[in-house]
């Protein structure tokens, strides 16, 4: 099922590898690999443009989805964008309380944190409400997942991810969140569930910087939805292509600023 988060995620994914060649100094795209422990630094290059992406999965829920455009002033495109994402979640099934509805909130970064490791190469049995496996090779999956988005050096609290579990809105989400961080790894070039092997941080506060990265990306990658950009027609490749154009505009507008 399409869903209108698709080509922020992927441009934000796209603005972190231009910022990654563009902008970041050789010492800058070394310190971040190594806070990642990565397997290379290509290895982290990739992981840093995937995580960018799928920082914003939490959107991607009841809470966030429902009000989907509401309270934004809306391009035509844009209300043709939302108009065409409630109409195929509502063919398809996917649960949705009607709008103004009370409906069990989370921030979107805490209900990616409780998602994601769960995406990205985790898939032990026995842990639930996004509950922290045991098995010390996904360890870094959590690390990273509670990294993005994280904000000064607070460090996300267990009850917290287990609330926000609550609000991910069951199997039929994870389904569209699955093909959303599908649809990120497949622009980037790497497979989601391979992360295990390509990362393994273990300290949080060595992805601060990380965490700021993510921050522009999605700060660059903003704007989209409301000048046409989102369409369910697109293709992946169609996607892939604006945003990287996007991503290579936005960068430069940067630089020259
Ligand atoms: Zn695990």
């Amino acid at each position: 099922m399409w869903n209108p988060l698709v080509a922020e995620m992927v441009t934000a994914g796209a603005v972190m590898l231009e910022l990654w060649d563009r902008v970041l100094s050789p010492r800058q795209r070394a310190g971040l690999a190594e806070g990642f422990a990565a397997e290379s630094e290509q290895s982290a290059r990739l992981v840093a443009a995937f995580l960018a992406g799928a920082s914003r999965l939490g959107h991607a829920s009841p809470p966030h989805m429902v009000a989907f455009g509401a309270g934004q002033q809306l391009s035509p495109a844009g209300e043709k964008a939302r108009a065409d994402w409630q109409e195929q979640a509502l063919r398809s099934g996917l649960p949705l309380p009607p709008a103004g509805a009370r409906v069990r909130h989370a921030a979107p970064e805490h209900i990616a944190a409780a998602v994601l490791p769960r995406l990205t190469g985790c898939d032990c049995t026995g842990y639930v409400d996004g509950e922290r496996c045991r098995d010390r090779e996904h360890h870094g999956l959590y690390v990273a997942a509670y990294a993005l988005n994280r904000h000064g050096a607070d460090a996300l609290h267990a009850d917290t991810v287990a609330r926000a579990y609550r609000a991910t809105g069951g199997p039929a989400w994870d389904a569209v969140r699955a093909a959303l961080v599908d649809a990120v790894a497949h622009h980037v070039g790497l497979d989601a569930r391979s992360l295990p092997r390509l990362i393994r941080p273990t300290d949080p506060a060595r992805l601060t910087a990380f965490g700021r990265l993510v921050s522009q990306s999605n700060g660059l990658s903003q704007g989209d939805a409301s000048h046409g950009f989102a369409s369910p027609h697109d293709t992946r490749e169609a996607v892939s292509e604006r945003a990287r154009l996007h991503a290579q505009q936005a960068v430069s507008r940067m630089l020259v600023a």
